[in-house]
């Protein structure tokens, strides 16, 4: 755990949200600013900032990520609609919170490519 980091303090509980799914390795609650009817994201438990710090011995948990993606998905009944699983990777991206997350985001139309 990072002590700085929001979604560590989400992970332990000492920031409220709403969570969704938990497995060993991963957490996935409501983007507190959701962009789509369905919008979650899909954390690890461990802290890595970015997708650059991913290390080959993380391949499982975050591999994990996308098993939450489908079942989060599944459960808000997009999957055959069709969703998007997408990561920010540093301030060019777009990425704001320093533990890696996927979005999950589906319920209506998503353009391509994004902005
Ligand atoms: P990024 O911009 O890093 O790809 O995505 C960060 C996401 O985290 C944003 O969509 C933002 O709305 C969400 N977010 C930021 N702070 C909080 C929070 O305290 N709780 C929740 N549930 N989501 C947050
Ligand atoms: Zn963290």
């Amino acid at each position: 755990m990072s002590s700085d980091c929001l979604f560590c303090k989400i992970v332990a509980g000492e920031i409220p949200a709403d969570v969704i799914y938990e497995s060993d390795t991963a957490v996935a609650f409501r983007d507190i600013n959701a962009q789509a009817p369905t919008h979650a994201l899909v954390i690890p438990r461990k802290h890595i900032s970015t997708i650059n710090d991913i290390e080959p011995e993380d391949q499982a948990v975050i591999g994990s990520l996308y098993i939450a993606a489908k079942e989060i998905a599944a459960e808000a009944g997009i999957a055959d609609d069709g969703y998007r699983a997408v990561m920010n990777c540093n301030e060019g991206a777009g990425q704001s919170v320093f533990h890696i997350h996927l979005h999950v985001l589906g319920g209506r139309t998503l353009s391509w490519p994004p902005g």
